[in-house]
């Protein structure tokens, strides 16, 4: 090779270099923004995104440096990644979910599980927090952001806490000799040093949330749906624990008693909190506990109730807790409670997210709060607003774009026909 050629052949690999570089540069011009910051829609806006993050926020469609690549959204209304705050990724309610347990191994729940973060992901949730599985939601997690699977940034809670027979006892309605007596790796707990023991075994195996069924929930086979589960001393060894391991908490909870004990022990988001008193809104105001309502799946599990697709001793809890989730919800958002969005998909369908920005406006809550529920206020539960959750500078480039005005027509949101996540264009 002669020197001519050395330095040819030298200058084309720094020429692709460089374009492989810039190739990374991103413009992306939005006909409206909503930013996840204001409460205003912004016209004619210019984001530039660097590798993974947001680099600028200009207004007007600024033109793109050369070898940048050109996005136009100018006929669509952009908008942060959406967040939902309850799903359930490793599953979806269908008459035979009860037989599922005897019948999928994990492994056929992995593959399952992947095709519904994939979903989640092209319905324009760039992140979800998982409020409970058998710890395959910790492998997906690990597959997701290996790049082996498609699908949201996952906050997890791994396996969900709570007492023998309680709400997350896994082997509720199963036949005696198959029960056993589960412990705190199984996510079940009889007094303080279990709920120590369950948080750390969580944190060891890779839960990034703890998760406590603070109440009887409508889905287990047992009779009570509402009753309180845990003491207050339980619930408080638990908050203590995962605090000093920095892992958001979250409880479920129906019964107002059992919402109390949560709110007093530290939690850090009530889900669904569906009988809630006012001395139970008032004490979510004073410890600024998050509300993470849920309607999508009062409305879904009332539906199959009605069709007699679920177990007898479910029916009467899903017909008379499924039906109060949106009246308790304008009540709660009126009083002034935080509230997150959360739908607890996989009860309802996987992809569907959407579906409660409709359900929150119907009870009351404007577009836009809606909108904020499901960005920067998530975001802040998750404590993670340093880096997601608004169209900010420095912030992850996880944006989505609807092609109508969310604010004229929150269904649009249901429909979401862009996304980028993670400065990677998924969707278009
Ligand atoms: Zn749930």
């Amino acid at each position: 090779m002669n020197k001519f050629t050395q330095l040819f052949l030298s200058c084309l690999v720094l020429w692709c270099l460089s374009m492989q570089t810039n190739a990374q540069t991103i413009y992306i011009h939005c006909g409206q923004l909503i930013d996840g910051k204001r409460d205003q829609v912004q016209q004619e806006m210019t984001i530039v995104v660097e590798k993974n993050r947001i680099q600028s926020v200009e207004k007007g469609y600024k033109k793109a440096s050369e070898n940048a690549q050109v996005i136009d959204l100018k006929n669509k209304t952009v908008l942060p990644g959406l967040m939902d705050m309850h799903v359930h990724l490793e599953g979806e309610l269908k008459p035979n979910r009860y037989a599922e347990r005897f019948t999928m191994n994990k492994e056929d729940v992995a593959f399952r599980a992947a095709q519904y973060a994939d979903r989640t992901l092209m319905a324009g949730f760039t992140t979800v927090r998982d409020l409970g599985g058998s710890g395959v939601n910790i492998a997906l997690r690990k597959a997701i952001n290996s790049g082996w699977a498609k699908g949201p940034r996952v906050f997890t809670a791994g396996k969900a806490i709570g007492p023998t027979g309680g709400h997350a006892d896994p082997t509720n309605g199963f036949r005696l000799d198959l029960m056993g007596d589960p412990g705190p790796a199984q996510g079940v707990i009889n007094g303080v040093d279990d709920c120590r023991k369950a948080v750390r075994y969580q944190y060891k195996v890779g839960a990034d949330v703890i998760k406590i069924t603070a109440t009887g929930g409508v889905l287990s086979v047992a009779k009570d749906g509402s009753r309180p589960q845990f003491t207050e001393e339980e619930i408080k060894a638990i908050v203590a624990t995962a605090n000093d391991l920095d892992l958001v908490t979250a409880a479920h909870a129906h019964g107002a008693e059992g919402i109390k004990r949560a709110v007093r022990a530290g939690i850090n988001s009530i889900e669904h909190g569906t009988l809630i008193d006012d001395e139970g809104i008032r004490l979510m105001k004073k410890y600024g506990t998050y509300f993470v309502p849920t309607i999508s799946a009062g409305e879904h599990v009332v539906k199959m109730a009605q069709k007699k697709q679920l177990p007898a001793v479910i029916v009467p809890k899903a017909l008379k807790i499924g039906s109060q989730v949106k009246k308790t919800f304008r009540k709660v958002y009126k009083a002034g409670v935080k509230i997150a969005y959360g739908t607890d998909t996989g009860v309802s369908e996987h992809g569907k997210n959407g579906q409660e920005f409709a359900y929150m406006v119907a009870a009351g809550m404007p577009p836009m709060k809606a909108i904020l529920s499901a960005t920067i206020v998530s975001a802040r539960l998750l404590r993670v607003d340093k880096d997601l959750g608004s169209v900010e500078v420095g912030k992850y480039a996880d944006i989505i774009a609807v092609d109508e005005d969310p604010i004229k027509n929150i269904k649009t949101l249901e429909r979401v026909t862009f996304v980028m996540k993670d400065g990677k264009v998924y969707k278009k």
